[in-house]
């Protein structure tokens, strides 16, 4: 019946009671772009510009990004598409922009750190993305991984909207959860980053396959965080989205809305499950679930206490 639903979903993203929530893709270039585009989305949550960069020696310049960008852009004319400036480093190493010999790359000089050193790489890539927004007329919206102060949100947001875009940043450093509610203040919107958010709240490598029982971002500890930012959204009247790992699995993304996420990106694979299982379920239940899920001691708690919730009140 769970298949059936899902395989019929065809958005917009709703509860059972009408709340909207937007269903959004996550997308690495022109071709998951065209793709995803295919996919019942109101548009893109993560367009992650590095994966266009990683086999390039140099920087492109800014008409050749613009035209990459674009390409990405074009097909969701009419919707809305996230994109965040180079997440480069650690897990992602862009030759152009990152530093060689880190001794602890994670914690080191990558996303918007990069830019304090090398300020230049990240106005020619603003530079770039305004042009792709101007030439495609898709609704842009810009945003910067791996910010841990107020002050880095407020020097970002500047860049962006001195280009005429809305700004962001990604909630992936427990500091930045910690402190939503003085971020919001600088930014439109924020994305909560899951993936790294859980490695860096629990201090487990998400490459570290032996670590999974850590890297499991229904531990109680980064539910936790997840609401402390839903719920400086909620009372900003700002976007909070969630485009980490954790929006594609059905059953967090029902928690996730409970707590107050405005919006889920994902792998467009799993945006018809997680649409239908919204589509299932009242949005006070999915408030119950995620009262239950940050109530629980462990993951596997956290999950039982969501489960049972929402299969008794749906
Ligand atoms: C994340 O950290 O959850 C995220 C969405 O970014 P990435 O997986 O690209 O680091
Ligand atoms: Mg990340």
């Amino acid at each position: 019946q769970a298949r059936a639903a899902s395989a019929a979903w065809c958005g917009p993203g709703r509860t059972r009671d009408g709340k909207p929530v937007k269903v959004l893709a996550n997308v690495a270039d022109a071709a998951s772009a065209a793709a995803a585009a295919e996919a019942p989305v109101e548009g893109v949550g993560l367009f992650r510009t590095e994966l266009c960069f990683l086999d390039r020696a140099e920087e492109p310049s800014v008409a050749e990004q613009a035209e990459v960008y674009a390409a990405v852009l074009a097909p969701f004319v009419g919707r809305t598409v996230v994109v965040r400036t180079l997440d480069a480093g650690s897990d992602k190493p862009v030759a152009f922009a990152t530093l060689d010999g880190e001794e602890n790359p994670a914690l080191g000089v990558r996303g918007l750190r990069l830019a304090a050193g090398n300020p230049g790489l990240l106005d020619r890539q603003l530079d770039a993305v305004a042009l792709a927004a101007e030439r495609t007329g898709t609704d842009t919206w810009v945003m910067a991984p791996m910010v841990a102060t107020v002050a880095e949100a407020a020097d970002f947001a500047g860049r962006v909207r001195a280009r005429g875009l809305r700004a962001g940043v990604m909630v992936e450093v427990p500091s930045a959860a910690l402190l939503a509610h003085r971020v919001l203040e600088q930014v439109d919107f924020l994305s909560i980053g899951t993936n790294d958010l859980t490695q860096y709240a629990m201090a487990a490598d998400r490459m570290a396959s032996d670590l999974a029982h850590l890297t499991d971002p229904w531990q109680p500890a980064v539910l936790q965080l997840i609401a402390i930012t839903a719920e400086a959204g909620r009372r900003a009247g700002k976007p909070v989205g969630v485009c980490g790992e954790a929006a594609a699995d059905p059953l967090l993304a029902q928690v996730l809305v409970g707590m107050g996420a405005t919006s889920l990106s994902m792998a467009a694979a799993a945006v018809r499950p997680v649409g239908a299982a919204l589509g299932g379920t009242h949005l006070d239940a999915c408030e119950e679930a995620a009262e239950a899920a940050l109530a629980a001691s462990d993951p596997a708690g956290a999950r039982a206490a969501a489960r049972a919730v929402l299969a008794e009140l749906g």
